[in-house]
């Protein structure tokens, strides 16, 4: 099975998600020279060529002025071109906030099916099956897609595909003409965020904070631990509402999804629309005062007790622990 997988990147960066999604397609093709990839923007042949051992045989290099910025219709023509030089039976994304966007796009080109946010992945004859958390994750469901349109289209789950550098692949750069359209879309600038902490979907450690901590400056207190920790910060929504926490910031159904390998909650009381955004975390430690606090029915360690209390010591116990 053919499968182009597009690379995300950001100021010629390959984003580690892309690479999970490379390592993703090896899952269901283990002959290398059927995985192609593509990466889209103004001047991307270093940024291809950093994917080297990732698992590509071939990455196609979609070059144009108009691509400097994010813009999904231009960014749709630009894989769409790769599209007719690759004929693959699939395209991968990530399920970023960038392959969420473009996925159905490309999929809507093409006449094709889409999985989206799929958690586990595997091919069969002329169909690929897939698992995905639905329902703010109440449920796992088996998906199934028919390749009788190609190419069709899959989203992966960001921190579910290991990244592996020793599957191989040259990564041989071709370049591709981008057939780009007029679009009154345009896209006039992109404002990077100040944190220099990894994005909150491709953390590998979260910790939030909620309502409960009462003001920005206590929010603040959890830098101090994120810091120790190497983790990015995020919130409920309660939290962003009372003005603590940026938007950007808000883990769940409005907010974003997260998939680190250890979330961390203060003061989060775990309602619904809160775990549809954290629950596929690998280990959850929640602290709350109440022991009925829902966020603890998804917990694999739960401090029942105040936060106030807990978070220097927490802060002090990894500092011994990590030196
Ligand atoms: P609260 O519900 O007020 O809970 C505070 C918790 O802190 C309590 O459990 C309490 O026991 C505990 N606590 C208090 N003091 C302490 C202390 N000193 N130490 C330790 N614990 C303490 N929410 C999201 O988070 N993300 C979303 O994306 C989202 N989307 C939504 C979409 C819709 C359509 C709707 C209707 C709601 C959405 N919500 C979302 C809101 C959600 O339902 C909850 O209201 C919100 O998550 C509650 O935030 P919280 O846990 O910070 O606050």
């Amino acid at each position: 099975m053919k499968i182009l997988v597009f690379l995300e990147q950001r100021q010629n960066s390959i984003r580690p998600a892309a690479l999970e999604a490379l390592a993703a397609a090896h899952k269901i093709e283990s002959d290398l020279s059927n995985i192609e990839a593509v990466v889209v923007g103004e001047s991307v042949v270093g940024a291809a060529e950093q994917t080297k051992g990732f698992g590509a045989s071939k990455v196609y290099a979609v070059e144009h002025a108009e691509l400097a910025a994010y813009n999904p219709l231009k960014y749709c023509d630009a894989i769409e071109s790769a599209v007719k030089e690759s004929s693959p039976d699939l395209v991968l994304f990530s399920a970023s906030p960038m392959g969420r966007d473009l996925s159905p796009r490309l999929a809507a080109r093409f006449g094709s099916g889409i999985l989206s946010d799929v958690t586990s992945i595997q091919a069969s004859g002329d169909k690929v099956t897939a698992k995905k958390p639905m329902y703010a994750g109440k449920i796992i469901a088996n998906v199934e897609l028919s390749l009788s349109e190609k190419p069709g289209i899959i989203s992966v789950r960001p921190n579910t595909f290991a990244a592996n550098d020793q599957l191989g692949g040259e990564s041989s750069v071709s370049s591709v003409t981008a057939e780009l359209k007029d679009t009154p879309l345009v896209t006039k600038s992109i404002k990077a965020g100040s944190s220099d902490k990894a994005d909150l979907t491709e953390a590998q450690i979260v910790i939030s904070g909620g309502r409960s901590l009462g003001s920005k400056e206590n929010f603040a207190k959890l830098d101090s631990l994120a810091n120790v920790l190497g983790a990015t910060v995020g919130a409920s929504r309660a939290a962003v509402l009372d003005g603590f926490a940026d938007h950007s910031m808000q883990v769940g159904q409005t907010g974003k999804t997260v998939n680190p390998k250890l979330y961390i909650s203060f003061g989060i009381s775990g309602q619904i629309q809160h775990l549809a955004g954290m629950r596929t975390s690998k280990c959850i430690v929640a602290v709350n005062t109440n022991p009925d606090a829902p966020i603890f029915s998804v917990a694999d360690y739960g401090i029942v007790g105040d936060m106030f209390e807990a978070l220097p010591i927490m802060e002090q116990k990894f500092k011994e622990l990590l030196v």
